[in-house]
């Protein structure tokens, strides 16, 4: 072997790589990390333009009990790593007919809120409650079962302690009625007033589908945001700062401004990459966290997959992009009332943007739209120059347009919403500006090789989440593994990280073997 030869090579410093770098890493693995930009985590990063470091992608991570597997697994402590501060408000909630709510923690807090909206949804709020805390206690069990080692994370013994409990049998009626319907009909079944069903029911945005193709499951997350939505001290930078900073700590590598062009192969064999520029760097096993089209048709090659695979690539559907615009306020706005806040239209103008625009390739109204805003310094006033404030706007709109090219429009479309977003909610904020910075979707492809900008990389439909999304060990290219958001279970912090776990234990697995046949 080559002294520049490493065991794996990790393509892509996202959550998901990054987890399975320090994992391997820890096991005394030689492990090199490649990313083509200057910045680490992806679309869980912050970028740094005059001290305005508003989040890049993801805005708040849910679910972040999760991360106690992977430090149990590191055998370190969560809580010597990163700092995860619980949202409280979980967001402010401006609606379509002007209302707006801030939405505090705790439940009975909300209970408040949802009697002074509609006081006959009182009854539909506890039931919604009740039926969500057998989901959530469920959940906490399963995430209690603790793998033993890298071996263990799919070992029957643990995936019996998982799914085997009291919480889990009270949890199955909920849980069937969260896979069996769509968002829109579980939550009409609990609420009745408009402003509450579309308060409890907007998370269809994050699912990036209209919310009668969206599995009722992700009514999880509003409760979640009860229990905590949680961003890390110093920003969403802070996840993959730390993987990396463990990943050093056990040897591994990581370099900036390293494209892979090719994955190398032998045979229908792994055997290292290619780089822009020609470098070859052999390796035992590659660990792509990449979107899964690009690994396979451009990295692997779609002439070196056979046509029905190729072609089964090309067909999964990648979710809707997030085009997201940072804008640097030269001083705190004192209608930015949360971290994070929700502007939404009225619920029928909600569920049209799909089928009046985004299916049509359309821009839709800026009154028409949804908008999540994301203040990483509220809470943080570090990420934002002394007195000032920095936002990062996410919000829908299609990867091809029917009349317009990005290019040509990105700025000033995030100008209109700019303006519509003062009328909307935020009074005086054009006029502090002081930087701005529109992200299309286009923009966001180029610059995280992101194909269309995708939110979470493929569609997080029923029919493309969990096992219907491509698998950590690659069925086609031997010594191929996947972590990230387009694999199993799917996009989102906590779920990428699980991929990166699953995609090391099989590779732990199978590295006996992997020895033996390589180079
Ligand atoms: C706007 C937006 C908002 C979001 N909001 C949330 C949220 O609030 N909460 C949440 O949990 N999730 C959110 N998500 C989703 C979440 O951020 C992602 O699912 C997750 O971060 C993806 O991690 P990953 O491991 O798949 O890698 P990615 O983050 O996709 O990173 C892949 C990395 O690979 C690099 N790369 C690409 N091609 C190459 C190559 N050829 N060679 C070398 N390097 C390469 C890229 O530069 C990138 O750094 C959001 C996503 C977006 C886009």
């Amino acid at each position: 072997m080559s002294v520049d030869s490493y065991d794996v090579v990790v393509i892509g410093s996202g959550v998901g790589g990054l987890t399975s770098a320090a994992l391997l890493a820890k096991r005394g693995l030689k492990v090199l990390v490649l990313e083509q930009s200057r910045r680490i985590g992806g679309c869980c990063s912050n970028c740094d333009v005059r001290g305005f470091r508003p989040d890049v992608g993801a805005i708040f991570v849910i679910a972040h009990e999760m991360y106690h597997i992977l430090f149990d697994l590191l055998e370190m402590r969560l809580e010597d790593h990163l700092d995860f501060r619980p949202l409280d408000p979980v967001y402010d909630a401006v609606l379509g007919d002007g209302s707006r709510y801030l939405l505090p923690r705790d439940v009975d807090a909300m209970g408040e809120v949802v009697r002074s909206i509609s006081p006959g949804d009182e009854d539909g709020y506890r039931r919604w409650c009740r039926d969500m805390d057998r989901v959530f206690r469920a959940y906490l069990k399963t995430m209690g079962a603790t793998p033993r080692s890298l071996e263990a994370v799919l070992s029957p013994e643990r995936l019996l302690r998982m799914g085997v409990g009291p919480q889990q049998a009270l949890a199955l009626p909920v849980a069937a009625k969260h896979l069996t319907r769509n968002l829109e009909k579980l939550v009409n079944g609990y609420f009745r007033d408009d402003r509450l069903r579309m308060l409890f029911g907007w998370e269809n945005l994050y699912a990036a589908l209209p919310a009668h193709r969206c599995l009722g499951a992700f009514s999880m997350i509003t409760y979640f945001g009860r229990m905590g939505y949680h961003y890390p001290k110093g920003g969403m930078i802070a996840i993959p700062r730390a993987l990396e900073r463990i990943m050093l700590g056990f040897g591994g590598e990581i370099r900036y401004g390293a494209s892979v062009q090719r994955i190398m192969l032998r045979g229908r064999r792994a055997a290292g990459v290619r780089l822009e520029g020609g470098e070859e760097i052999p390796a035992s096993a590659v660990i792509s966290d990449i979107h899964t089209r690009t690994t396979y048709l451009d990295l692997v090659g779609a002439e070196n997959l056979p046509a029905w695979a190729a072609k089964t690539v090309r067909r999964q559907p990648c979710s809707i992009p997030a085009p997201t615009f940072y804008l640097g306020l030269s001083e705190k706005l004192p209608s930015v009332r949360s971290h994070m806040s929700v502007v939404l239209p009225d619920k029928l103008r909600f569920d049209r943007i799909w089928t009046n625009y985004y299916d049509r390739g359309l821009l839709y109204r800026p009154d028409d739209g949804g908008f999540l805003v994301s203040c990483a310094s509220h809470d943080d006033p570090d990420l934002a120059p002394p007195g000032k404030q920095v936002l990062s706007v996410i919000y829908v709109a299609p990867y091809r347009l029917q009349y317009y090219d990005w290019d040509r429009i990105g700025e000033e479309w995030a100008w209109e919403l700019v303006d519509n977003l003062e009328k909307r909610a935020f009074p005086g904020l054009r006029s502090k500006v002081e930087w701005m910075d529109s992200v299309t979707p286009l923009e966001l492809e180029r610059r995280l090789r992101l194909p269309e900008g995708a939110f979470f990389g493929l569609e997080m439909s029923g029919t493309n989440m969990g096992p219907f999304r491509p698998n950590w060990r690659s069925r086609l290219v031997e010594g191929l593994y996947l972590a990230g958001q387009c694999t199993n279970p799917g996009g989102g912090v906590p779920l990428v990280m699980l991929s990166g776990i699953h995609a090391s234990s099989a590779l732990v697995k199978d590295w006996n073997k992997l020895k033996a046949t390589c180079c």
